[in-house]
């Protein structure tokens, strides 16, 4: 007789507590940030561990220069203030991303265009690229969607075609490889996230990361209030040159990311074995498509995206019930599954609405006012749409937890597979599954 799904009142598979936290406070985190304690040095942009934090992040990734920032985001639109991205210029980036890859092009009064993304990487398809880009395009900002590297070589064979900046938004992907490289050296600058969720984890934070000495220098003016910097004393001039913003992050995250930068191949090497066990089990169930990895790249399993695919499973119904009702009946048995982008980043409303700053509709007036349009009809990114409406996460792949965890999430996915058309029986009952507040701390 089949097992009674939980969402029919049986007994879940999973408990809440099966799961740990992420991230881990380890003996060197730990360390780090009682030494700041006690240094009593808490801010300064040449403080001694955003100094160290710097030093040690250039150096595991092999790069000449690495600012810290308060964030990711930071970290983008300095990118493209260091390029000189201004009113009317482009920034192409990818349809599915999250917004900052793209909204850092309006805060640099620029207008973001959008490429569909590649049906198994999820990444921006290089194929479609080309016709994006116009006179008025400036830099292409591919992301490592995931873990996983965006195919970078055909990106810069068009980028030095037409002359274009690449800027690496590698916020999911700390130690990734693209054909042996690591991701964040490939392109002209890079930026990284250091927020809670991320593969390395500062609490909140964010590297700027370049080979480039001229766009080093202007970074780190863009950090710091644009403000010029003596050469001989090192003080600020409180004379600012430029436009610039308060990107700076502080010693107590940078002493964080020292303890976690200490484990973060190990960490990653945990993201990848758990991923490597779900694949081999549930992605034997038919209708459940796991994670795809080319050969010559290392994904690092940011998120493990899972799809659902109806007809393979032997339903008939849309994909985005099938998704939703597989969700709830993995939920209901304790399974911590739930979207991230529920849809493509230019089918937001801002997007819809092109109302920028201050409400008006500028930055886009700029080119909109000579006759050129913003289409950003969800329906010109088909493959991103599409992946919306049937992909989950499956949350908890992270270290510590390791195989116990990863055996009952796929026991889980084989019960609730083992008995679909009753999962289907419940695709509108009240149910949201989503991650846990406590656990993932969705914000
Ligand atoms: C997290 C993230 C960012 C922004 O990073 P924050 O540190 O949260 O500002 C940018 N791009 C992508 C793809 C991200 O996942």
């Amino acid at each position: 007789m089949k097992e009674k799904l939980a969402i029919e009142g049986g007994t879940p598979v999973l408990k809440r507590n099966d799961y740990k936290n992420w991230p881990v406070v380890n003996e060197e985190t730990r360390f780090f940030v009682n030494e700041t304690m006690e240094s009593g040095i808490f801010a300064g942009g040449t403080a001694p561990q955003v100094t160290s934090l710097e030093k040690e992040w250039a150096e595991y990734l092999g790069v000449k220069h690495c600012l810290t920032t308060c964030s990711g985001t930071a970290a983008l639109h300095m990118a493209l203030s260091a390029i000189g991205a201004g009113p009317g210029d482009e920034i192409i980036t990818s349809a599915f991303t999250f917004l900052a890859s793209a909204s850092c092009a309006i805060h640099q009064n620029a207008i973001p265009v959008f490429v569909d993304i590649d049906k198994r990487t999820y990444n921006m398809d290089p194929a479609k690229l080309e016709a994006a880009i116009t006179e008025r395009t400036k830099a292409i900002i591919p992301v490592h969607i995931q873990g996983l590297p965006a195919d970078m070589d055909p990106i810069l064979e068009i980028a030095k075609k037409h002359n274009l900046f690449v800027i690496e938004d590698a916020c999911q992907a700390h130690g990734a490889t693209y054909k042996g490289r690591k991701v964040g050296t490939i392109g002209h600058i890079a930026a990284f996230s250091l927020n809670n969720f991320k593969n390395l984890s500062g609490g909140e934070g964010g590297f700027f990361v370049t080979n480039d000495e001229t766009l080093l220098r202007k970074g780190s003016l863009i950090r710091c209030f644009g403000d010029e910097v003596d050469e001989v004393s090192h003080r600020r001039k409180y004379n600012a040159s430029i436009l610039g913003y308060m990107y700076r992050n502080q010693e107590l995250p940078a002493a964080f990311t020292r303890g976690q930068l200490k484990h973060l191949d190990e960490y990653n090497d945990t993201r990848i074995s758990n991923a490597g066990y779900l694949t081999e089990r549930i992605g034997k169930i038919p209708g459940v498509v796991p994670p795809y990895r080319p050969d010559d790249c290392k994904h690092v399993y940011f998120m493990y995206n899972v799809r659902f695919n109806p007809e393979e499973a032997g339903v008939k119904c849309t994909p985005r019930e099938f998704r939703t009702a597989v969700e709830k009946a993995l939920y209901m048995e304790g399974v911590l599954v739930g979207q991230w982008q529920t849809m493509p980043v230019p089918a937001q409303d801002i997007f819809q609405s092109k109302l920028g700053y201050g409400g008006s509709s500028y930055p886009w007036s700029v080119n909109e006012s000579r006759g050129i349009r913003y289409d950003y009809n969800v329906d010109n990114y088909p493959v991103a749409r599409d992946l919306c409406d049937n992909y989950t996460i499956v949350h908890g792949v992270h270290t510590p937890n390791g195989k116990d965890l990863m055996e009952k999430i796929a026991s889980a996915f084989e019960k609730v597979f083992g008995d679909i058309s009753t999962v289907m029986e419940h695709v509108d009952d009240n149910i949201f599954p989503g991650a846990d507040g406590k656990l993932y701390g969705a914000a």
